[in-house]
């Protein structure tokens, strides 16, 4: 490399830090700022499918040892993708061989992220949430933090997430939209179970079920590999709906106890069969949370400067193709392989590249995710604006 950018990340999650590993390992000088001191005290869900697309990713930017911990803090692989009415008659069923034994297929959000951390502590600066920068003429760009920080860089990388403050700067013209679906995120933790209770295919990979009312659930495992300190295998089990289908408005949903809201997924089941109802019946109602599926409706491409954006900040999605972590560590792992063969001298060009190739997959997997909502969730069209 001719010269060595330094490189500054803003957002700790999934796309930041394997952007950090890939381009530590370069040899490029790069910071990472993160707003929360305690990186898991957003929920954001449980566990998330894990692509071909990243598992690549992930052997391309990791060093071996955080590679192996990813591995090891990883579920063991799940084989199937399966969909049910409420009832549990089977509508379609996929089979995925699982061909090596140490293959990636899923993750717990809360393992998943402290793996990928491992390593980084010197580069990482906590506590540090962005409110502005400066492109100065030169070329620097400086940043500023809502502490009164502030730190200069050769590229700065929003990769802060879908209420990114990079991204209402750099382009506040792109529209993320509330699809209009609510999820009620559980968890059934598995000891103590009867295993032989559960419906076999809740073991095996990624389930949902549908009732004419509108209402899904989905259903998953978490069989860890190595299980963490604090918690062990778990279901994850996800109630979902529109407000007008769940029957609360935001205002109610979003002002439930975590003990009401399950209540509710539980009430939203009680017709269902019997084995899925006493699941949802059985999972820990202080586990609950709800979440709000947005979207951006497409990517338009920007005049490259030496700001860019990475993941849910420049291509927020919906859940439903299973992909907005998977694209967001693809995202990272061009990007660091266009930062490593860049000199000082062209890194805009370098960028370019990488906006270039990024808005052409990433517009593509925004599509498909919206498709998959519209089958899943039986919503048409976005039907209000969302700010963050
Ligand atoms: C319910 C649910 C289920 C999902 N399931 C899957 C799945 O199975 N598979 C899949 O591929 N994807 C899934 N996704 C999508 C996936 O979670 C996201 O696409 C992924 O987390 C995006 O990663 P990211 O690094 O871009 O952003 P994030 O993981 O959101 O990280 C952004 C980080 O930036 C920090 N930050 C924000 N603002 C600032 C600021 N101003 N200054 C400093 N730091 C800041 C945040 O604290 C956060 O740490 C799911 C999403 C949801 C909501």
């Amino acid at each position: 490399m001719a010269g060595t950018p330094r490189v500054a990340i803003v957002g700790g999650g999934v796309g930041g830090l394997a952007l950090a590993h890939g381009l530590r390992a370069a040899g490029v000088d790069v910071r990472l700022y993160e707003r929360d001191l305690d990186p898991n005290r957003r929920r954001q869900g449980y566990r998330i499918h894990i692509s071909q697309v990243g598992e690549q990713a992930l052997a391309e930017v990791l060093p071996e040892p955080v590679h192996r911990r990813v591995v090891e803090t990883a579920t063991r692989p799940g084989d199937l993708l399966a969909g049910f009415d409420h009832r549990l008659n089977t509508l379609f069923e996929q089979a995925f061989p699982i061909t090596r034994p140490d293959a990636i297929t899923a993750v717990d959000r809360e393992a998943f992220r402290r793996a990928l951390t491992t390593g980084l502590e010197g580069i990482i600066e906590r506590g540090r949430e962005l409110v502005g920068y400066t492109e100065g003429p030169g070329g620097a760009v400086e940043l500023r933090f809502a502490d009164g920080h502030r730190a200069t860089a050769d590229v700065l990388v929003g990769a802060d997430g879908v209420g990114s403050a990079v991204r209402a700067q750099l382009l506040p013209d792109l529209e993320v939209l509330d699809i209009g679906v609510r999820c009620l995120y559980g968890r059934l933790p598995l000891s103590g179970i009867d295993r032989d209770r559960i419906p076999p295919a809740f073991l095996r990979g990624f389930c949902f079920l549908a009732d004419e009312r509108g209402i899904g659930a989905a259903v998953a495992p978490v069989l860890f590999r190595e299980p963490p300190a604090e918690y062990g295998d778990y279901l994850m089990t996800v109630l979902t709906g529109t407000n007008d289908a769940l029957g609360r408005s935001d205002d109610e949903l979003f002002g439930l106890a975590p003990e009401e809201l399950w209540g509710l997924a539980v009430e939203h089941t009680a017709t269902w069969h019997p084995a899925v109802h006493d699941l949802m019946a059985a999972a820990d109602p202080a586990a609950a949370f709800p979440v709000t599926l947005r979207s951006c409706t497409g990517i338009d491409p920007w005049p490259t400067g030496r700001v860019t954006l990475l993941g849910d900040a420049v291509h927020p999605m919906t859940p439903a193709a299973g992909a907005g972590a998977n694209t967001a560590l693809r995202d990272a792992a061009l990007l660091a392989r266009e930062l490593t063969d860049a000199g000082r001298g062209d890194l805009v060009d370098a960028l370019a590249r990488y906006e270039t190739e990024m808005i052409g997959y990433a517009s593509e997997v925004v599509r498909q995710s919206l498709r998959n909502a519209e089958q899943m969730f039986g919503v048409h069209r976005a039907p209000a604006e969302s700010g963050s």
